[in-house]
């Protein structure tokens, strides 16, 4: 059975969601307290679903770069240089008191190299 790891960016409990309002279900993993999550994964498979999410969610690049979430304010947008990962691309920070979503503004995608 697919297990997550605990969250890469607080350490608190994750939990498998399942989204079954879309025209494809699918399966995606947030953490239960800072709400980050990975990308939902088509459920038609159930089982094998989990298992991808599971190893998105535990892979060594969700440590370095955790999934982006929306900041509700100043007091969690992001500072200059951090690293998140959103659809499936890692993107560095570019200013401070970053609340931009990436690939709209204020961050530059890592396109590879040694982190
Ligand atoms: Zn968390």
């Amino acid at each position: 059975m697919a297990k997550l790891n605990n969250c890469p960016h607080c350490g608190s409990e994750t939990v498998f969601i399942e989204n079954k309002q879309g025209l494809v279900p699918a399966v995606f993993a947030q953490c239960t307290n800072c709400k980050i999550q990975t990308q939902p994964v088509p459920s038609s498979l159930d089982y094998s679903a989990k298992d991808r999410v599971a190893e998105i969610w535990n892979s060594e690049n969700a440590k370095e770069w955790p999934a982006w979430i929306q900041p509700l304010g100043a007091h969690d947008a992001y500072s200059k240089g951090s690293k998140v990962s959103h659809k499936g691309k890692n993107w560095i920070s570019n200013i401070d008191a970053n609340v931009w979503e990436p690939g709209v503004t204020g961050w530059t995608e890592f396109t590879g190299g040694a982190a």
